[in-house]
């Protein structure tokens, strides 16, 4: 099944220990994180003395299957799944990447993004490294290698790695047989830790824990290492700041609904979301339809309480390929027409209110709407579930240039006679703070206010202004 996202570059990782063999919980832990990247999977397990690999370009099930993994017995590994880099070295930054040592093999899965990758890899260079990928994570991997080398201790050497990349980042680490997760100290990405068939992991989601008739327990914490050791974890911390700069994304789009972030179920958090829109942005309207499937929660809140009827008016093909690997946007513009389509009795001269959780391009959002039209809507309002994006994230997911965001530099009203809708009405940054429950000290809305929680050359950094100022 492809998912369809609209903005990519949210991995997915797990580390596992258990008395029995992990490698088909480490499979279905990364199908059950699919959802957070489809262009590669991998895993890497302690087995006969050694770390083994099984990674490719695809979806899980398509890099790993029982001839790949059934003879695999190891009780210690890793696993991840990530969008990679579109290009000819996509296959070289498949995770995990795996380096030797004097003191034994390193592997590690990343999710995440170093803001001072580049300084670094410059750095390093002149000092004589030399890099395989273009990627951010083998600088991670080849300074944790080194410090290790250094020190000998694999936490000693994981604390020392954090105090030079700076970011975000949620690790799995493997090293020699010990297994270990790591979050970066704004605890940017999730992370959480749990029960596994009577071990222990670490996983992107709570999720995975759910589904493999695990037990949650609790979320790591902002600047924690944990390591994942069948007797029971054990934990330390590099010093951290008491504000944490959770990705409000995961909550309003990237986390699955049925994940339990910082406390917070994600779908009861884009209920209250749906709830509140209503409440901001009322319309007099027959239906509510969501766009399948990021919409859905949203739009049964703002059903609840505007009394409008529920309805799914669009049906989604899960079959076609991902619209943002098109390379122009004609082919982008198809590509939705191909993957949804309108229920005509739902909104034939009907008022339709049409809710997702974000707009980034409005060209998706401009393409539905006509679809709606199309169907024999009379009116579109389309609501949306976060404050317009407006500027890039450097944290981790794939929206990296300003002139992309159909909001730049738009009124509402603008932004609406370009996506061709009625009216639009988006969610205010406070709405969305007080739906997600942690205090606007503890999260990331850089992209929304163009001001973030780590200094990054040429941006502001967060906390100069009250919410209620943007
Ligand atoms: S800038 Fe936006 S997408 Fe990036 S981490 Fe912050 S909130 Fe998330």
């Amino acid at each position: 099944m492809w998912h369809v996202p609209k903005i990519r570059e949210a991995c997915g990782v797990i580390g596992m220990c258990s008395p029995g063999s992990v490698s088909d919980y480490l499979y279905f832990g990364l199908r059950i994180l699919q959802h957070r990247g489809q262009e590669s999977a991998g895993i890497s397990v302690f087995e006969d003395g050694k770390h083994t690999i099984v990674k490719g370009m695809g979806l899980v099930h398509q890099v790993m299957d029982k001839d790949r993994l059934g003879h695999l017995k190891s009780n210690k590994g890793i696993g991840h799944v990530r969008y990679s880099t579109f290009g000819v070295s996509a296959l070289q930054n498949v995770q995990p990447f795996v380096v030797q040592t004097t003191h034994g093999e390193v592997s590690l899965g990343h999710n995440g993004e170093i803001i001072n990758a580049e300084a670094l890899r410059t750095d390093l260079k002149k000092k004589g490294w030399a890099f395989m990928t273009s990627s951010d994570s083998e600088i991670i991997v080849r300074l944790l290698a080194n410090e290790l080398s250094t020190h000998g201790d694999p936490v000693k050497a994981i604390k020392n790695l954090m105090g030079i990349i700076v970011g975000s980042y949620s690790l799995v680490v493997m090293i020699g047989d010990r297994v270990f997760g790591v979050r970066d100290p704004y605890a940017i990405r999730p992370l959480c830790l749990g029960r596994l068939n009577d071990g222990w992991a670490v996983a992107s989601e709570s999720v995975v824990f759910d589904n493999l008739d695990g037990e949650f327990v609790r979320d790591v914490e902002g600047g924690e290492i944990v390591e994942v050791a069948c007797d029971g974890p054990k934990s330390w911390k590099y010093p951290s700041p008491k504000e944490k700069a959770h990705c409000m994304f995961e909550w309003v789009y990237f986390a699955r609904p049925d994940s339990i972030i910082e406390g917070g179920l994600v779908y009861e958090v884009r209920k209250r979301i749906g709830s509140k829109l209503a409440k901001e942005h009322p319309v007099d309207a027959d239906v509510v339809i969501p766009i399948p499937d990021s919409g859905r929660a949203h739009a049964l809140g703002f059903s609840e309480v505007s009394g409008i009827p529920y309805r799914e008016g669009l049906m989604k093909n899960r079959y076609v390929e991902r619209t943002f690997i098109m390379p122009d946007q004609r082919e982008r513009e198809t590509g939705v027409m191909l993957k949804l389509n309108a229920i005509k009795s739902e909104v034939i001269d009907k008022k339709v209110v049409l809710l997702d959780d974000s707009i980034i391009r409005g060209t998706t959002m401009k393409q539905i709407v006509q679809i709606l039209r199309k169907a024999g809507a009379k009116e579109i309002h389309v609501r949306i579930g976060s404050p317009p994006v407006t500027a890039p994230c450097y944290l981790g997911i794939d929206m990296k240039t300003r002139h992309q965001f159909v909001a730049l530099n738009r009124t509402v009203e603008e932004i609406a006679n370009v996506i061709t809708a009625d009216s639009i009405g988006y969610l205010s940054l406070n709405g969305l703070i007080e739906c997600i429950g942690v205090g606007d000290n503890n999260l990331c809305i850089g992209c929304l206010t163009g001001e973030y929680p780590i200094p990054i050359e040429g941006e502001r950094v967060r906390f100069q202004k009250k919410i209620d100022a943007f």
